[in-house]
């Protein structure tokens, strides 16, 4: 069996399972009636201003994420600071925002506003970035909180579990042999 859950969800299937401290992580959504920014690119509050620490145009990404005309601004406030009332911290979301986009927001409408207590993992020092995904026989574990915090974290643990079912299965495909390379007229 492989628990591929939250750590707190982990730990509850699987008493003894070590449960990090987390951070807390707030999302805001706004619809802007044009683009601040036509890139695919992502605005770093390299002043420490706040509380945004960075923020990217997703429809500029992927313009599936909004209907046709729409333009979708997707912004990050880490930590506890978001725990101030979304109105107030719309507010200064949206001073900041016009700053680093050099646009107005005055027109933004504020379409969500997620606050995670638990979104990432502390990774306080010294971090072992690689925790067993097999803790007992037939039985493996991987997410964000076996690894690193973020998706790329994630993405590893999962990778080492699955490989780790393949050996003690017998699972693992014979390796293909190479594709000759072939010239393309
Ligand atoms: C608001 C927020 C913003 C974030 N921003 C970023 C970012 O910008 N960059 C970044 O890299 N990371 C970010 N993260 C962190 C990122 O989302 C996580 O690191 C990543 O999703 C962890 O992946 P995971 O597979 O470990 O766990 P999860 O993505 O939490 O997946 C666990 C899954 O298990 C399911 N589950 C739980 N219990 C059960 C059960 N009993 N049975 C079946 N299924 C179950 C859940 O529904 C969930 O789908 C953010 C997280 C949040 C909350």
């Amino acid at each position: 069996m492989l628990l591929a859950t939250g750590a707190h969800r982990a730990a509850e299937l699987l008493p003894g399972l070590r449960v990090p401290e987390h951070h807390p992580v707030t999302v805001l959504h706004h619809a802007a009636p044009e683009p601040p920014m036509t890139a695919p690119a992502l605005l770093v509050d390299a002043d420490q201003k706040g509380p945004v620490t960075h923020t990217w145009v997703t429809t500029a990404v992927d313009p599936s994420r909004a209907l046709p005309g729409r333009t979708l601004v997707t912004s990050v406030v880490l930590g506890t600071q978001a725990a101030a009332p979304s109105a107030s911290l719309d507010d200064a979301a949206r001073g900041q925002l016009a700053e680093l986009y050099g646009a107005s927001t005055r027109r933004w409408e504020l379409l969500a506003l997620h606050h995670d207590t638990r979104a990432v993992p502390a990774m306080p020092a010294p971090h072992d970035a690689r925790r067993p995904v097999r803790v007992l026989g037939g039985l493996y574990v991987c997410g964000d909180h076996r690894e690193t915090s973020g998706s790329r974290g994630a993405l590893a643990s999962a990778r080492r579990a699955s490989s780790a079912i393949l050996d003690d299965f017998g699972l693992r495909p014979a390796a293909r042999d190479e594709m000759p390379l072939r010239a393309v007229a």
